[in-house]
């Protein structure tokens, strides 16, 4: 619906926002640290939410793209695919959530809605799609404008901090495990912010979770375990019994060798992320079997949905170490670096 005081159906809100500054955190160009920034506020356009930005999570995939691993990025950017924010105003042709609610932006951004995987529910294929903090300005900064078709809502039991993490980490992980089938043995490599959030939905319907952390990272390991995983050591070891299907999340390619070895015949490897280093030839009987390797892209709406639902229902213990909007680089840096148990979030403290 357009605002029917204006002609061009623009809010009231979209329109004084004109002209007045935001702070953001700035990719100018790959390779280098983000620049702090202050930017005229983004109006909405056509079909849009002006957002007032509360929170927004810190994945790696903003190291991939500060890293120059990720093709064509919009340039200069502003990264965050995981952004809690409160609607600030619509743009022509949308009339809600209404100002002041808080709604989720994940990576998924927008799609074309025509061509054949948009027709057929799978948007997250979609060759003209684009992702939120990669080809579309993100949510490190005070305000973003996002497609409001692309904006959820999110369950009221998180806080802000805690919700985002639930929109990038959460989604993509929730759409690995998806993949992962009816798996009652589930692996899961690399222990960061996805894995901690869905081992415990994993647990939590009954699965049990072997967990695999960079070799002697007692600390992620001990984490694992506290979270509920049934078992956790350094990848370069073996699971005390044949897995039934693996998540990977850590981008590495020497893991799918090594997961393949570890799940039985008619199991599944999820590759998680959206980068992963080369991974080495390995021998035809680790495939043998009906093994199946497999990448998930991106999500869809319909995981978004779905996932925030289960969301609201489990009760997810969400680990996050907050970092003030400014400290983006040094968040960034403990992620690099494997100094963070969960996940990172940044925080706007308008
Ligand atoms: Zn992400
Ligand atoms: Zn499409």
């Amino acid at each position: 619906m357009t605002d029917p005081r204006r002609p061009d159906g623009a809010s009231e809100t979209s329109r004084t926002s004109r002209g007045v500054s935001m702070r953001a955190m700035i990719l100018d160009v790959p390779g280098r640290p983000l620049r702090l920034a202050s930017l005229e506020r983004p109006t909405p356009g056509p079909g849009e939410l002006l957002l007032r930005i509360r929170a927004c999570g810190v994945c790696r995939t903003d190291l991939h793209l500060i890293d120059g691993e990720l093709p064509k990025p919009k340039l200069p950017v502003i990264p965050g695919h995981e952004i809690v924010a409160e609607v600030a105003g619509h743009g022509a042709g949308v009339s809600g959530p209404p100002l002041g609610q808080r709604v989720g932006v994940p990576w998924l951004g927008g799609s074309c809605g025509h061509c054949s995987w948009c027709a057929d529910g799978r948007e997250n294929l979609c060759p003209d799609a684009s992702f939120t903090g990669y080809q579309r300005d993100g949510g490190y900064a005070d305000y973003a404008v996002a497609d409001a078709a692309y904006c959820f809502a999110l369950p009221t039991k998180y806080s802000d901090v805690d919700a985002a993490p639930l929109l990038c980490a959460g989604l993509i992980g929730y759409r690995a495990y998806r993949h992962a089938g009816n798996a009652s043995k589930l692996g899961i490599y690399g222990f960061g912010a996805a894995a901690h959030l869905i081992a415990q939905v994993a647990i939590a319907q009954g699965r049990r979770v072997m967990a695999f952390t960079r070799p002697g990272d007692r600390d992620a390991q001990a984490f694992a375990r506290e979270l509920g995983a049934a078992w956790a050591v350094g990848s370069d070891e073996a699971p005390p019994e044949p897995l039934d299907a693996a998540l990977l999340f850590a981008p590495v390619g020497s893991l799918v060798p090594a997961a393949l070895a570890a799940v039985k015949p008619g199991g599944t490897v999820v590759c998680a992320g959206i980068h992963m280093s080369d991974i080495p030839a390995f021998p035809y009987r680790l495939l043998w079997g009906e093994r199946c390797v497999r990448s998930v892209a991106n999500l869809t709406r319909r995981d978004a949905k779905e996932f925030l639902a289960l969301a609201g229902k489990v009760a997810l213990a969400v680990h996050a170490r907050t970092y003030p909007l400014v400290d983006a680089n040094r968040a960034l840096g403990d992620l690099r670096d494997g100094r963070i148990a969960g996940a990172a979030v940044l925080t706007m403290e308008h």
